[in-house]
């Protein structure tokens, strides 16, 4: 298992420690410890312009999505390779209708900014894990 994780700020490769509070060596961005971040409608473009991620768009009322939730976890606690992000669509809806997630879950991957692919619906880790090798 590794225990790096890239910072959500500037995307330098950290060593978690073994106790106490994680910080980025470079930035002091506190270290998210390989959960998803949360990205917003005011930190969107700014969090995913740079590096490979993958967005979980989202909303409190929808059951698949809380089937995909645990997925995303176990995805983000074990890939250093691409940072993921989670976009409740209710709280952010410039970002939801920009990327038309009328349908959720929706995962949308990007490359420094740019949307390169996407998978809709509470798929299987391994479905993740092959649009990742695809797109990113
Ligand atoms: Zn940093």
């Amino acid at each position: 298992m590794s225990d790096i994780v890239r910072c959500p700020s500037c995307g330098q490769a950290n060593r978690l420690p073994a106790s106490g509070k994680a910080v980025c060596g470079k930035c002091k961005t506190p270290l998210t410890g390989g959960h998803p971040i949360d990205v917003t409608d005011a930190n969107f473009a700014e969090t995913i312009g740079n590096g490979s991620f993958v967005v979980d768009f989202w909303a409190a009322w929808c059951g698949p999505c809380r089937m995909i939730a645990p997925v995303i976890e176990e995805l983000a606690a074990s890939r250093t390779d691409v940072r993921f992000a989670k976009l409740n669509v209710d709280q952010n809806p410039r970002t939801a209708s920009a990327y038309r997630a009328m349908s959720i879950p929706l995962l949308v991957l990007f490359k420094d900014g740019v949307e390169k692919g996407r998978v809709v619906g509470a798929v299987p880790r391994n479905k993740i894990e092959a649009a990742i090798r695809q797109y990113l």
